[in-house]
């Protein structure tokens, strides 16, 4: 029976997701910052308000005065009608990097997006399409972050032609771009490939075409940041 649970109820995900996203491109035309039917949480906070909340979140957990707010079971049960994340966060998937520990952040309250390197790609764009068209997130904060093996190994696969397997090839190939940009930066490498392919990365999902136009009307965010894995301090890059 479980494998038929399961098909049954990724049927069921498909199909509210596909009536969610189907409703995205009328609400980017209106430029309306509606949530789907269900959110039930109140109106979404404008995109200076969202990062002011990410950064303070961030400062608790460096000074490990955590608010755990929004981590109770009447909070899951809360959110369990409808979702309205304050902002969407494209996080490398390095198990050190996690956003809702990083910026002290409840259930519901995130909408987060990881990959190694934290790159773009079609799945990752329309996962951000989604949040913001559909669910209304004001702010996309894309979020590199010290000793990023990732970027490592792009740098290796520049300075010194290594090779990698499979589609780890194709991720690492990703940041090249970043390696090329960076080079000429005093400093230290790893670092400043780390910031550019953050601000290179917000800079293609700032552009991408379904979220241009409410970012030049100022209803959308799109800002790059950097987090020390020592100090667990997120600094803002754009
Ligand atoms: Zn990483």
């Amino acid at each position: 029976m479980q494998p038929l649970a399961r098909a049954s109820s990724r049927r069921t995900f498909l199909q509210a997701a596909g009536a969610a996203v189907a409703l995205a491109p009328a609400l980017l035309a209106s430029g309306a910052f509606v949530a789907s039917t269900h959110a039930q949480e109140p109106a979404p906070v404008g995109p200076d308000e969202a990062l002011r909340r990410l950064l303070e979140g961030n400062q608790r957990f460096v000074d490990g005065q955590f608010q755990h707010d929004n981590r109770s079971e009447a909070r899951r049960r809360e959110v369990a009608a409808g979702q309205r994340p304050f902002a969407t966060v494209l996080a490398c998937a390095d198990s050190r990097v996690a956003p809702e520990l990083v910026f002290d952040a409840g259930l519901g309250e995130l909408f987060v997006v990881r990959v190694a390197g934290n790159i773009t790609g079609p799945g990752i764009i329309g996962s951000i399409e989604y949040a913001v068209g559909v669910l209304g997130t004001p702010l996309v904060l894309v979020l590199g972050h010290s000793a990023c093996g990732a970027v490592e190994a792009a740098i290796q696969a520049v300075n010194n032609g290594a090779q990698f397997s499979g589609d780890i090839a194709t991720l690492v190939a990703s940041i090249g771009p970043a390696v090329a940009l960076a080079r000429s930066e005093p400093g230290d490498q790893l670092e400043n490939v780390t910031r550019a392919n953050a601000r290179l990365v917000a800079g293609q999902v700032a552009t991408e075409a379904d979220l241009v136009r409410l970012v030049s009307q100022g209803t959308l965010r799109v800002v790059a940041g950097y987090y020390d894995l020592q100090s667990g301090r997120v600094t803002m890059l754009s």
